[in-house]
């Protein structure tokens, strides 16, 4: 393969697709996005597919949220593919110990707009009947949020990304990044080199491998996390909201007939790991404790998917100073599909304009682990 650009985008995840397309939209067309397996089969195709504003509690990070959420609203007139949003709404449920950090989560969402309601154990008890509320001390419930579907996200971006220029090459693999006298000429692949000036690196969990090639350290912290879905289970009304349980780290959601359940924070190095069978019993116990009426589901089909975490739990977005037109997009953890149009439109101006004007992107800057005896910067201890 011959190839050159303007810019190559390294991995076709949510975050490189929406790169990839807000490059077109703001003028860059002569794009390569490259993909090792096909678009989304890392972990955004591994997800709990929600949309949360209540998700999000750091101060950095929510208006971040908040821009991706409007621009969800419109996705389909921008980008011509409905997401199939469902506005079902987001329980948090804690006991006495994380009582005062989701009360704390509730105001920042407040100060911001986020329609965020405090419930007691009794009020939770009423409106949803079928979870145990003995041990709760405190609840926050937002009616905006609600699950979406990361595929149309993908698609969407990668279809009209492709009208608009940008080419997209599935099944090859980077293999390294060619620097010059600290300037980036291009990427090499299993399909030979691609030169361009500027690269992006977009790899998911695999993003730390991919600094290693230019000499730098990504601080990641990948975290294996598994979803199980169950048979059909009438006996969860449709209307139930997503429910999160802080202590236990564990939630549920209807998913069509059945219902979707989440857990898992195991650090991993590898991202074929299986876990969903090592981790069932734990799951099972949380779930009868706090939805009893789940004894009776049986589980229909299981995945494991790894969400890449900084170890300050924010993304590091942006230029990497040592190595003049390489850029991050990484670390969004377990919130790439939720920031996925914020994620795209800030490196965006990184890249056309020279530095992001519609965020302050300086929280997420990459040098922030680079200070001098601070290595692991100031970041948020809510990120999850
Ligand atoms: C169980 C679970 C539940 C989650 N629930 C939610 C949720 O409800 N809402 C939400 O917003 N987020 C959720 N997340 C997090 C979300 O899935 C991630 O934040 C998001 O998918 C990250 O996208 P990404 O593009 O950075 O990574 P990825 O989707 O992993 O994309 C990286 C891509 O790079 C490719 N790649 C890597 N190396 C190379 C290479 N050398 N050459 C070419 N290609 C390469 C990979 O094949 C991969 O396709 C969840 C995650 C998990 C695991």
């Amino acid at each position: 393969m011959e190839e050159h650009g303007q810019v190559v985008v390294i991995g076709a995840g949510v975050i490189g697709c929406s790169t990839a397309y807000h490059l077109a939209v703001m003028g860059i067309r002569d794009v390569v996005l490259l993909e090792m397996d096909q678009v989304g089969s890392g972990t955004s195709s591994k997800s709990a597919s929600m949309l949360s504003l209540q998700f999000c509690q750091d101060e950095a990070v929510l208006p971040l949220a908040l821009y991706s959420y409007q621009r969800y609203m419109a996705f389909e007139e921008e980008v011509g593919t409905t997401v199939d949003f469902r506005r079902t709404g987001w329980l948090t449920v804690a006991g006495p110990e994380k009582a005062s950090a989701l009360l704390e989560a509730a105001r920042l969402l407040q100060s911001h707009g986020v329609t965020t309601e405090v419930l007691g154990p009794e009020e939770i008890a009423r409106r949803y009947p079928e979870i145990y509320t003995g041990d709760l001390a405190v609840g926050t419930y937002g009616p905006d949020d609600g699950p979406f579907d990361a595929h149309m996200i993908l698609w969407g971006y990668v279809k009209r990304a492709r009208e608009m220029g940008v080419r997209l090459y599935q099944g090859v693999r980077a293999t390294g990044i060619r620097v010059r006298s600290g300037r980036v000429e291009g990427v090499e692949t299993t399909q030979g080199f691609i030169a361009a000036p500027v690269v992006v690196n977009a790899a998911g969990p695999w993003a730390a491998e991919v600094g290693r090639w230019v000499g730098i350290e990504i601080p990641l912290d990948n975290r294996a996390r598994c979803i199980w879905v169950t048979r059909p289970f009438p006996e969860i009304p449709d209307d139930c909201p997503f429910v999160e349980d802080l202590d236990a780290e564990w939630y549920f959601r209807r998913e069509g007939p059945g219902i979707l359940i989440g857990m898992g924070t195991v650090p991993v190095d590898r991202f074929d790991v299986e876990l969903s069978q090592v981790l069932r019993d734990a799951m099972i116990e949380v779930a009868v404790h706090r939805v009893p009426i789940l004894a009776k589901a049986s589980i229909q089909t299981s995945w494991t998917g790894v969400r890449p975490l900084s170890i300050d739990r924010r993304p590091i977005v942006g230029p990497v100073p040592s190595v003049e037109g390489l850029f991050l997009n990484v670390g969004w953890g377990g919130m790439g599909l939720i920031q996925a149009p914020a994620a795209g439109r800030m490196l965006a101006e990184y890249i056309v304009q020279g530095r992001p004007t519609t965020f302050d992107a300086r929280p997420f800057a990459f040098a922030r682990f680079l200070r001098e005896g601070d290595r692991l910067g100031k970041g948020s201890t809510h990120g999850r």
